[in-house]
């Protein structure tokens, strides 16, 4: 059972990581511990390429002194024409933007992690981040290697306690999101997802 605060802006830090808490043997796994990072003024993002049951790239985003986290079912993309199903998980600890490595077998989330880009992000939306959250609505400008520019988090359903989300590539002045190079970033990890045969996946298959 997954339960996950509406309004985390309020919640203690205990209670924003006690999902990721909860899903983990510390004894087992050398994932961080769950621990309430303070904020800082430059807020860092990260995806991990995580081959768990099935391949998915889970997006983090610094907010609240916890990384606001979705499991973003095929690899990001530059391209405005391409949406991706993003679906939200639990917070993970601040230290978790620099976990790589295997979760062992038995575990939650097992399998192996990279790190397959990070950097900052600027909040764009209205709001603050975690109420920009809370609204569905997230607008960001990422700062990173292979993602840059803006993107657009907009959340469609919430099913049971997961909520799907659509992660996307705004249109912006980027002369990355002229065709060459997006391609390029789109396609490298192709054919690694026709090996897993990777289509839709059931949210609950994510982790
Ligand atoms: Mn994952």
């Amino acid at each position: 059972m997954i339960t996950r605060s509406r309004s985390p802006t309020k919640a203690g830090a205990g209670q924003l990581l006690a999902d990721y808490q909860g899903k983990r043997d510390f004894n087992k796994t050398t994932e961080p511990p769950a621990k309430h990072a303070r904020s800082h003024g430059q807020p860092i993002f990260v995806i991990q390429e995580h081959h768990a049951r099935r391949l998915h790239y889970d997006l983090r985003l610094e907010a609240d002194g916890v990384l606001k986290s979705w499991a973003v079912t095929k690899v990001p993309t530059m391209d405005p024409a391409v949406r991706r199903l993003a679906v939200r998980t639990e917070d993970h600890p601040l230290e978790y933007a620099n976990f790589k490595g295997d979760i062992p077998e038995g575990q939650y989330g097992a399998g192996h992690v990279e790190i397959w880009d990070r950097g900052t992000y600027e909040n764009l939306s209205r709001w603050p981040l975690p109420k920009a959250l809370a609204q569905g609505k997230i607008e960001i400008d990422l700062h990173g290697q292979k993602l840059k520019g803006k993107f657009a988090l907009i959340r469609i359903a919430g099913e049971r306690n997961r909520e799907n989300w659509l992660l996307v590539k705004m249109k912006d002045d980027s002369p990355l999101t002229k065709n060459g190079q997006i391609r390029a970033a789109h396609s490298r990890k192709q054919s690694h997802q026709n090996v897993k045969g990777h289509h839709v996946v059931p949210p609950q298959l994510i982790d």
